[in-house]
């Protein structure tokens, strides 16, 4: 029996600046994260992912690193962290950090050392002594961005950067480079980290701007290298990637098992969403029934919303349109022409009954469920903050002053607490949510718990089911002989579905319903808009 933890594990993302501010400074820290863990534990969660607290100028979000071995002291120090990590492990949740190796920032001393002549770190980062012909081509943030190279006149080159100018690549084809970075990820995980979410992966692997040696002209060589090093460092150890990529490209990452162990499905999550604007479940049928057999290693990421906007690239223009006009037709919620930067809640009209149907999805998808902070409790977002920043917003944890987060004058937080009328923190927040009887954060819990016992769906074989409604999708997950049965139905009238005749028994997991009848293959089965029903089929094994 092979332990392969992550394929049931449940992913709780936050960012420690935005968590709890123990110190009243009005930034979050790990002191204050270590005291709100119960909260995620409750939530059921069994694995967090931290966004970047290392030492940043802080111009992208932390995605902008000056040193790698250390806590920005914003957030506290390496001893903070130790004991953070302890307290997680006594609640038995794993660790995963962000490890942004594309790039460092231009602040890093190993770009300051490099851009100097005759430096024998120069090699470390991607260089042009003639203006590059690409200028101004794959750009991450179009509108945003000027160009992808850079003249350092220090340097007396221009320097290739595929995120902000202040963010230049790092070239992994350089020896040094490659082992720096394992000794990044062995001094995390000798800290008690249990992996790495891996930013950029296809930007990291690329050779734009320089001529690989023979034995890597293959970028995905590269993925298998990173692997065995984790590996051996640490058997449990793994690495979740963010790489937008279509399906067809899916076994490139993955390999045969000795690649990448997970990859968060953007293609899945861009067409959750237009069936979402559609109220149909074809869109999401199409994508599953595209998707490869994974290696046995192999998992998806499956995701709502992230820490990003909320990416719509891989869709056709006019399904991007449709999407847009149902969930950001202001061009103030749109970012870099392909994406809205808005939460779920307000998505979805903070319909509970919807929110709470889409949760509920995302569960049932096969993968690995991500949550971002705040969407247990239905947080909204400001669209007054510039680009990425409406969705990080500090959590609501009650409805005191700047909602429990922090006990700074309010002028003093990292960015505002959202306080509009519906979705401000007097309104939306846990403690108002914990005890209530029918809150987004139950039925939230309820989902945890349930996806937690149902390991047929982060392990098994996942089929779609024709039941004759094309506003439900209906899944069967079958695992080691076990099967769960998922239906959600995404219009907002009432449905009548017919299960097919082969199906079995039913025990009924999780429901939005009231009633108890019980469900049989004969007969017509009615679920109410944005109704959803979750069961085990054949007799009770588990
Ligand atoms: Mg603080």
């Amino acid at each position: 029996m092979i332990d392969l933890w992550y394929k049931n594990a449940v992913i709780y993302c936050l960012d420690v600046e935005t968590f709890m501010d123990s110190n009243g400074d009005g930034i979050g820290d790990f002191r204050g994260l270590a005291h709100r863990l119960d909260h995620i534990e409750a939530l059921g969660a069994t694995c967090l992912w931290l966004l970047p607290f290392y030492p940043s100028p802080n111009r992208d979000n932390g995605y902008d690193i000056t040193d790698y071995y250390g806590v920005d002291p914003r957030f506290g120090t390496l001893g903070d962290f130790v004991e953070f990590t302890r307290a997680a492990r006594d609640r038995g949740l794993r660790i995963i950090l962000d490890l942004v190796v594309n790039h460092t920032s231009v602040d890093h001393p190993w770009f300051q050392d490099a851009r100097q002549p005759g430096s024998p770190r120069r090699d470390w980062y991607v260089w042009s002594k003639e203006q590059p012909k690409d200028l101004h081509e794959g750009m991450v943030f179009p509108g945003v961005q000027e160009s992808t190279w850079t003249w350092d006149e220090v340097a007396g080159a221009w320097y290739m950067h595929r995120f902000f100018k202040h963010q230049p690549d790092l070239n992994i084809t350089n020896p040094e480079v490659r082992e720096e970075i394992e000794r990044i990820m062995g001094f995390w995980l000798q800290l008690g980290a249990t992996g790495f979410r891996l930013d950029a992966v296809p930007f990291l692997i690329e050779h734009r701007g320089v001529k690989p040696p023979e034995d890597l002209r293959d970028p995905y060589r590269y993925l298998v290298e990173l692997r065995n090093f984790l590996s051996w460092r640490e058997a449990e150890s793994v690495l979740l990637a963010e790489a937008n990529i279509e399906m067809k490209d899916a076994e490139a990452y993955f390999g045969s098992g000795e690649r990448l162990q997970m990859i968060f499905n953007f293609m899945l999550n861009q067409h959750v969403f237009l069936a979402l604007a559609r109220g149909q479940a074809e869109p999401v049928e199409r994508v599953l029934r595209q998707s490869p057999k994974l290696p046995l290693i192999g998992q998806w990421g499956t995701f709502l919303r992230n820490h990003d906007e909320l990416d719509l690239g891989r869709l056709g223009e006019a399904e991007r349109a449709e999407v847009f006009a149902a969930f950001g037709p202001e061009p103030r919620m749109q970012a870099f022409g392909r994406g809205i930067r808005r939460r779920l809640a307000p998505m979805l009209g903070g319909d509970t009954r919807r929110i709470a149907m889409a949760q509920s999805l995302m569960f049932a998808l096969p993968g690995t469920p991500v949550i971002w902070y705040g969407e247990e409790i239905g947080m909204g977002e400001d669209l007054s903050q510039p680009e990425r920043w409406p969705v990080r917003t500090p959590m609501q944890w009650n409805e005191e002053a700047n909602a429990g987060f922090s006990t700074a004058p309010p002028g003093r937080l990292v960015r505002p607490v959202v306080s509009d009328a519906q979705f401000g923190f007097q309104r939306v927040n846990v403690a108002a949510q914990r005890n209530r009887h029918g809150s987004l954060l139950e039925h939230c819990r309820r989902v945890v718990d349930t996806r937690r016992a149902c390991p047929e769906i982060g392990w098994g074989v996942c089929k779609v089911l024709d039941v004759g409604a094309p506003t439900v999708l209906a899944l069967r997950s079958e695992w080691q002989g076990a099967a769960v049965l998922t239906l959600h139905n995404l219009a907002d009238a009432p449905a009548e579905l017919r299960l097919p005749p082969e199906t079995g028994p039913l025990r009924r997991l999780l429901t939005d319903a009231a009633d108890d009848a019980p469900e049989t293959a004969d007969r017509p089965l009615r679920l109410e808009g944005h109704g959803f029903r979750w069961f085990r089929e054949g007799c009770e094994r588990r």
